[in-house]
């Protein structure tokens, strides 16, 4: 039989790796969407009238084989990829959309969830139960479940086209990435650290020239524009830079943005939303466009005045420099990287010893038990990979799941950290416990040396860390709305909030000590660091929030027929400082165009980082940032509680209030307006 399809008799149930091969996938996937699509009509079909159990209950059991197989073989995609899982992932998203529309789509399926709305109040549900029945009608309804005939066939048409133009956008911005370089003579060099420089000889010879060769490849221009003295070439690199998808001819992406927004502003009123922001805010805890500007200008106005003082020190330390004019966006990185060296000198090498892999992990969980009562217990697992280490989660004598920690790089694995699944907690016939898995790209030390991180990489482990103890809390009835199963725009609450406690006292003079001689971090070197992360944050504010109002304005009412010319008004209107460039300009703005993602959403970073500090903030105030009172509330009102409530409900739960922005100010080292 398929080891994928078996009920797994392992330890913990973990799915058996070392049984499964990747020939093993695409029948697995087969018969489980099978399954799964029979017991959907089969629901659908049913004669007997709607019940929440007949329906809801019964679609919740309905693709339980399919969320195995998938579980296993995205953990596999994300981290442990090769040539055949690739194929089949090309081959699968077609084949999972199609079911899932079909669903969506099932005229007499939405009729029973639709009847059950209407006579809820009848039903008797408890709380959690016309939760997920509101959720599950709001996903139908958003689908186009209510759509017919033409309305039906035009909402297919407008998908299918956006899915070919965001494509066609990523792809054009990548080709002018691509196209622009420019070759260095040694006397360019002047200036430059090492290890850039070794990256431009790496760029040339993996394009077979001699020499270096600048890029705009992100980890090349950033630095060149930090490091070079030469302003004359900061200048024309920069220039490239945000010129990306705005070159003119074949890879030009100013007609292709005004075509998105257009279909975006039709796909949302045949859907009955007056614009394309009404519709992707309606589930997020934000709610409305209004929320949104309102939180995004109450930063905006404070960053803005940091900003511009900045600004005046930078066009100073220019002048002692001899270089008359303004201060111009190529300019300001360079000039911030003189003023962090003279201001925050802070040698890596120094930093890096004192930050061991396995004392940052034991930090983590110690943190975890401090607030939250529970133990990690190292398990031999059969794993996907030597380097996935697991532990037993417990509280008390309670099994509350498994933790596998997955922390190299390595070739077969996609770049960047993230929390996912292997099994979701529910209760529904019979409790299950989750297991949560957290993939990093940490570099792996060479055989015999201590694994050590910076200060970034400890940061990541805390927020994967604290993904993983939003599934390994969980306590709800449903998968549906288990873990963290939430809104986009609080999903990193827990995560971010996470990332505080190392930066306390308390945990950095506990775990961060030398790997060799064993001391404990020098108080003055912690404070320095912790300092060091608020350097220059007026501009990193900034170039982020233009982008975020930017692309709010853009869904939010009548779609622009010029988008250029809606950015450079909504730039005027909000007082964008002349050295400061936009993080994303619209031509190359992948986060709301190369997909539907971050569309009316890249504002949710910030909305996130209001709440964390706003969250631990809560803390602080009871002078104990191990609380008990405090990390009660947290764990019953957010972290154990999914999706089972309204998240702006989760949060006054935990906190009494709405979040406001003054602790993000006071973390971001912004004063108040
Ligand atoms: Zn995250």
């Amino acid at each position: 039989m398929n080891p994928l399809l078996e009920d797994w008799k392992t330890p913990f149930g973990l799915p058996p790796f070392s049984r499964i091969a990747d020939g093993d996938f695409a029948p697995a996937f087969e018969a489980a969407i099978a399954e799964a699509r029979d017991k959907v009509n089969a629901i659908a079909a049913d004669p007997a009238p709607p019940t929440f159990a007949n329906t809801i209950e019964a679609l919740e059991r309905s693709d339980r084989a399919l969320g195995r197989v998938a579980a296993v073989f995205f953990g596999l995609a994300g981290a442990d990829t090769n040539d055949a899982l690739e194929a089949l992932q090309r081959d699968l998203s077609p084949k999972l959309a199609a079911h899932r529309a079909g669903t969506m789509l099932n005229a007499p399926l939405f009729a029973r969830v639709d009847g059950l709305i209407a006579g809820k109040d009848g039903l008797g549900l408890t709380p959690e139960q016309e939760r997920v029945l509101f959720l599950y009608h709001r996903m139908f309804v958003r689908a186009g479940a209510r759509l017919e005939g033409d309305g039906r066939a035009r909402l297919k048409a407008i998908l299918e086209r956006l899915a070919s133009l965001t494509t066609t956008f990523g792809q054009n911005v990548l080709a002018d990435e691509r196209t622009w370089k420019l070759s260095l003579s040694p006397a360019d060099l002047e200036g430059l650290p090492p290890d850039l420089v070794a990256a431009m000889a790496e760029a040339a010879a993996s394009r077979a020239r001699p020499g270096h060769l600048l890029t705009l490849s992100r980890s090349i221009v950033v630095p060149f524009l930090q490091f070079s003295p030469r302003r004359d070439l900061r200048e024309a690199a920069f220039k490239a830079w945000v010129a990306r998808g705005e070159n003119g001819g074949a890879t030009d992406n100013r007609a292709i943005v005004a075509e998105i927004l257009a279909l975006r502003g039709e796909q949302a009123r045949l859907l009955g939303y007056p614009d394309f922001a009404s519709f992707k805010l309606e589930p997020q805890m934000a709610r409305t466009p209004e929320a949104v500007r309102d939180l995004l200008m109450a930063v905006w106005t404070p960053a803005r005045a940091q900003a511009e003082a900045d600004a005046a020190r930078l066009a100073e330390m220019m002048r002692t420099d001899g270089v008359n004019g303004p201060l111009e966006p190529w300019d300001w990185r360079y000039y911030a990287a003189k003023r962090e060296a003279a201001e925050h000198d802070l040698d890596q090498a120094v930093l890096k010893p004192y930050l061991g892999l396995d004392t940052i992990v034991a930090a983590a969980f110690d943190v975890a038990g401090r607030l939250f009562g529970l133990t990690f217990h190292p398990i031999e697992a059969d794993l996907y990979h030597p380097d996935a280490r697991a532990w037993e989660v417990r509280r008390g004598d309670r099994h509350m799941g498994l933790f596998v920690g997955d922390y190299f790089a390595r070739a077969s694995k996609r770049s960047g950290a993230w929390c996912t699944t292997l099994r979701d907690q529910r209760a529904l016939d019979g409790e299950v416990r989750p297991i949560a898995v957290n993939v990093c790209n940490f570099a792996k030390a060479p055989a015999g040396e201590p694994n050590l991180l910076t200060f970034d990489d400890a940061h990541t482990l805390f927020h994967e860390m604290g993904h993983a103890l939003h599934v390994l809390l969980s306590e709800v009835t449903y998968d549906f709305i288990s873990g963290t199963s939430v809104a986009r725009d609080f999903v990193e609450l827990p995560s971010q909030l996470y990332e505080h406690w190392l930066e306390t006292p308390e945990v950095l003079e506990t775990h961060a000590r030398h790997a060799v001689t064993g001391a404990p971090m020098p108080r003055e070197l912690m404070d320095r660091l912790i300092a060091a992360r608020n350097f220059d944050m007026g501009f990193a504010t900034v170039e982020y929030l233009s982008s975020a109002l930017v692309d709010l304005d853009f869904h939010v009412g009548a779609p622009p027929a010029d988008p250029m010319a809606a950015q450079a008004a909504t730039l005027a209107r909000v007082g964008m400082p002349d050295a400061i460039a936009m993080r994303h300009a619209t031509p190359h703005f992948q986060h709301v165009f190369a997909g539907e993602g971050y569309s009316a959403g890249y504002y949710s970073y910030m909305w996130s980082e209001v709440m964390d500090a706003d969250a631990f903030a809560a803390f602080r105030e009871t002078g104990d940032v191990f609380d008990p009172a405090t990390a009660g509330r947290l764990a019953a009102e957010i972290l154990s509680a999914g999706g089972s409530r309204d998240e702006a409900e989760l949060y006054r739960a935990f906190r009494g209030r709405m979040p406001g922005v003054e602790a993000l100010l006071e973390q971001r080292g912004l004063k108040a307006a």
